[in-house]
């Protein structure tokens, strides 16, 4: 026999086999069908209950994600009020907040994620079809029609009717009313619910943590759970980057750290001491003063441009310290001197560096005597502190 043949025969078998099942095709499988559904559910359902390998998400994405829209969503409403007069803001803050809001979310319906889910790479399924065994399959089912509008009128109306009462209850001062008035009764248990709320979001929010399955209350009413929205996908970070900028942070780290503990003030008269001439410090001396004068009084007045004879009216020793050079300054300013440069400080009208300082007990020489003599070491007596 040659090969067309047999094709020839296969054909003509083909046809017959066919041409008998199309008779009763439909009553052939169609029993055979119903007879396997029992079993096929029971395997169906028994599906969920094998160990099936969890599914992780990444919390760190998933919370970054809320971060995200509640950040853009700041900078939306950055521009809203600039629409607006504060007036408006003041009336119709919660109204404009909630179209705002319904705008923002409305992306869920169409992509079935917010926008900070879509940069984190992750999208909403609908977890009641993922139980047991189900939950790491390849397929995501997508959220229900209901799902996506319970969502939006829960993250969008629910906050919305809440701002609305309490601004009226507080605006009525509902609070302030009998203990057996009704309003007070509202209000009470206004607060008794808000601090419900606030005790299972955080009770949600630890078993968050714990399994990593939904981030939000709303989340877990609805079943809404949050998975990659591509499974596979590179991780592109630059740690060229990264590392610079760890590299800074630990740098800026380091000389907040440092700074206060440098004495600036010290290390630049150091160097100015190492690096001048002595003569720099002999021709800048105060030394042309009147000795009743205190010269760091007058340093810090003529710095702050007063005229001349206010300068000298109002730099007159008080409580008058002698440094060991001789010269007189009052307590507070040589004390204070000393304690910035940490101990040694140039004495303004000689250069020498002072080291300590004793209490002068002499009135203050006249100002006509002091015209004659300039060296205050002669006269007065001094008396160790
Ligand atoms: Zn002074
Ligand atoms: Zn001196």
């Amino acid at each position: 026999m040659s090969p067309n043949d047999s094709n020839e025969n296969n054909l003509l078998d083909d046809s017959v086999t066919t041409s008998s099942l199309n008779s009763n095709n439909a009553a052939f499988w169609k029993r055979d069908w119903s007879n396997v559904q029992s079993s096929l559910s029971s395997l169906r359902r028994s599906l969920s209950s094998f160990p099936s390998p969890p599914l992780r998400i990444m919390r760190v994405s998933q919370l970054d994600s809320e971060l995200l829209d509640s950040e853009l969503f700041e900078t939306f409403k950055e521009q809203l009020w600039l629409l607006f007069s504060p007036q408006i803001k003041q009336t119709f803050e919660p109204e404009l907040l909630a179209i705002l809001q319904f705008m923002y979310r409305l992306t869920v319906l169409e992509s079935g994620a917010t926008y900070g889910a879509q940069l984190q790479n992750l999208k909403y399924r609908n977890e009641r079809q993922h139980w047991g065994g189900l939950q790491s399959i390849s397929k995501d089912s997508s959220l229900t029609k209901f799902q996506k509008s319970a969502y939006i009128a829960l993250t969008v109306g629910g906050p919305y009717i809440w701002i609305r009462i309490n601004r009226l209850v507080t605006a009525q001062e509902w609070g302030e009313s009998n203990e057996d008035d009704p309003r007070k009764i509202f209000w009470k248990v206004l607060q008794k619910a808000e601090n419900i709320y606030k005790t299972i979001s955080l009770l949600n929010f630890l078993i968050f943590l714990y399994d990593g399955k939904y981030c939000t209350l709303t989340d877990r009413i609805l079943s809404m759970r949050f998975v990659y929205a591509r499974r596979t996908m590179n991780r592109q970070v630059s740690f060229e980057f990264l590392n610079r900028q760890l590299v800074w942070h630990a740098f800026t780290e380091f000389l907040l750290f440092i700074m206060p503990l440098i004495n600036l003030r010290k290390l630049k008269n150091l160097l100015k001491r190492k690096l001048l001439p002595e003569s720099y410090f002999r021709s800048n001396t105060l030394d042309f003063l009147p000795t009743h004068i205190c010269a760091i009084c007058h340093e810090n007045q003529s710095a702050s441009n007063a005229s001349m004879s206010s300068v000298v009216a109002s730099s007159k020793i008080h409580n008058p310290y002698e440094a060991n050079c001789g010269h007189k300054y009052c307590y507070f300013c040589i004390k204070t001197k000393l304690l910035q440069e940490g101990g040694t400080w140039q004495c303004l009208r000689c250069g020498t560096e002072v080291k300590e300082i004793k209490r002068f007990l002499e009135k203050l020489v006249d100002e006509e005597e002091e015209e004659n003599d300039r060296t205050p070491k002669d006269k007065g007596k001094q008396v160790a502190r």
